[in-house]
C-alpha cells in the first residue's frame, strides 16, 4: 500500500482510505464487531486511514477496530457543528465513544462556500484551539461544492478538505469535474491535505470500478480517496484495482451487478423532514393514491443515506 503525506500536517495517511459510511447503520449496518473486523484486515493490507462522521453513528465499530489493531490510526471524523458548544460537544463525544484522547483529524460537514465556512467560524475557531492543546492534529472539512474546495485558501485555519470527486462528477452540485480538478489543484499547491469523496459516485459506478478507481489514483493531487467497503470482497477488488491487477473473475462478476438503491418505506408519513436533509436536493413529496410519501429522484441521489438519520420513522435505508 502505498502512504502519502496528507498535505503539511504530518499526517502519513494511506493512498486507499476506508470510507466507513458503509458499515453504519445508514447503509449496509454492519453490527459492530463484524466491522471492526474488515477494519483489521483491511489495516492489515496498510489502510491506516478511516474516514467517518458523528452521523454515520459508527463509532463504536471504530472503537473496537482500534483496540483489536492495537494502534491508532489516521482518523477523520466530521461535524455539523457551528458554534463552539456544539463543536466541543461533538469533539467530547469522539474522545468519549472513541475512547482516545486526540482525535486526528477534526472536519466539518458539507461546507458549501465561502459564506457557509464563514458561519461555521466559531467552531472552526474551537477546533483550532483543540489544535493547538494537541488533542486535535488537523482541521478542515468536507464539501461537494466546487466553491468550497476553491474556498479553502482562503481560511489558512484550513488544513486538509474531503471533496467529492469521481470521473463523471457525480454529486458535484455546483460544477464540472474539471473545476472541481482546478479547485483541488489550487488547494493541494497551497499545502493542504487533500483526500478525495465518493470516487465510486456512491456506487453509480460500481459496474465499472476499474475505471473509477484508475480515475482518482490518476489525480496526482489527491493524497488518499476514499472508498466505502462494506465486505472482505470489496476489500480484496479495491486493493486489485488499486495495484493495476485483477481480481479473480468471480468477485468481479459479482460485485459488478450490485447495484445499490436507496429504499423507501410503504410507512413513509409524508413529513417532508428527509426532504430538507438531503444534501442532493433528491428528495421531494409526491401524492401516491391521496396520500404524501417520499420519492427520490434517482439521477440526483448519490446514495450517502444521510437521508435516513433525519427520519423519524425509520423509512429510509439504502440497499
Ligand atoms: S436521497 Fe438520501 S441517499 Fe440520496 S443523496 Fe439524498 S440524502 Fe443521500
Ligand atoms: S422523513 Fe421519513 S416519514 Fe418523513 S417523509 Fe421522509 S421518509 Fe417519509
Amino acid at each position: 500500500m502505498e502512504h502519502r503525506f496528507l498535505g503539511k500536517t504530518g499526517l502519513r495517511v494511506s493512498r486507499l482510505c476506508f470510507g466507513t459510511l458503509t458499515l453504519s447503520p445508514l447503509q449496509a449496518a454492519l453490527p459492530p464487531e463484524e466491522g471492526a473486523e474488515l477494519l483489521s484486515e483491511a489495516y492489515s493490507y496498510g489502510i491506516n486511514f478511516w474516514d467517518t462522521a458523528e452521523l454515520y453513528a459508527n463509532y463504536e465499530t471504530l472503537r473496537l477496530a482500534i483496540k483489536k489493531i492495537g494502534e491508532l490510526p489516521v482518523l477523520a471524523t466530521k461535524t455539523y457543528a457551528y458554534t463552539r458548544e456544539d463543536a466541543r460537544a461533538s469533539l467530547e463525544k469522539a474522545r468519549r465513544e472513541l475512547d482516545l484522547d486526540l482525535i486526528p483529524i477534526f472536519l466539518l460537514h458539507e461546507q458549501e462556500s465561502a459564506l457557509t465556512l464563514q458561519g461555521h467560524k466559531d467552531a472552526l475557531d474551537f477546533f483550532c484551539e483543540a489544535k493547538a492543546r494537541g488533542v486535535i492534529r488537523a482541521v478542515g472539512f468536507s464539501c461537494h461544492t466546487v466553491a468550497a474546495a476553491r474556498a479553502a485558501t482562503q481560511f489558512e485555519e484550513i488544513d486538509v478538505i474531503h471533496p467529492i470527486v469521481n470521473y463523471k462528477g457525480i454529486g458535484i452540485k455546483d460544477g464540472t469535474v474539471d473545476e472541481m480538478l482546478e479547485a483541488i489543484d489550487r488547494a493541494a499547491a497551497a499545502g493542504i491535505g487533500v483526500y478525495g469523496m465518493k470516487p465510486l459516485g456512491g456506487g453509480h459506478l460500481l459496474a465499472d470500478v476499474e475505471k473509477a478507481i484508475h480515475f482518482v489514483k490518476g489525480i496526482e493531487q489527491l493524497d488518499s480517496f476514499a472508498i466505502g467497503i462494506a465486505s472482505s470482497e470489496e476489500l480484496e477488488a479495491d486493493l486489485h484495482y488499486l495495484r493495476g491487477t485483477k481480481p479473480p473473475p468471480a468477485i468481479a462478476e459479482k460485485l459488478a451487478v450490485k447495484k445499490r438503491r436507496l429504499q423507501i418505506e410503504d410507512w413513509c408519513a409524508g413529513c417532508g423532514t428527509c426532504v430538507q436533509s438531503c444534501p442532493q436536493g433528491a428528495l421531494s413529496l409526491k401524492d401516491t393514491a391521496g396520500q404524501y410519501r417520499a420519492a427520490v429522484d434517482v439521477s440526483r441521489c448519490i446514495l450517502c443515506g444521510y437521508c435516513g438519520a433525519s427520519c423519524p420513522e425509520f423509512c429510509l435505508k439504502i440497499f
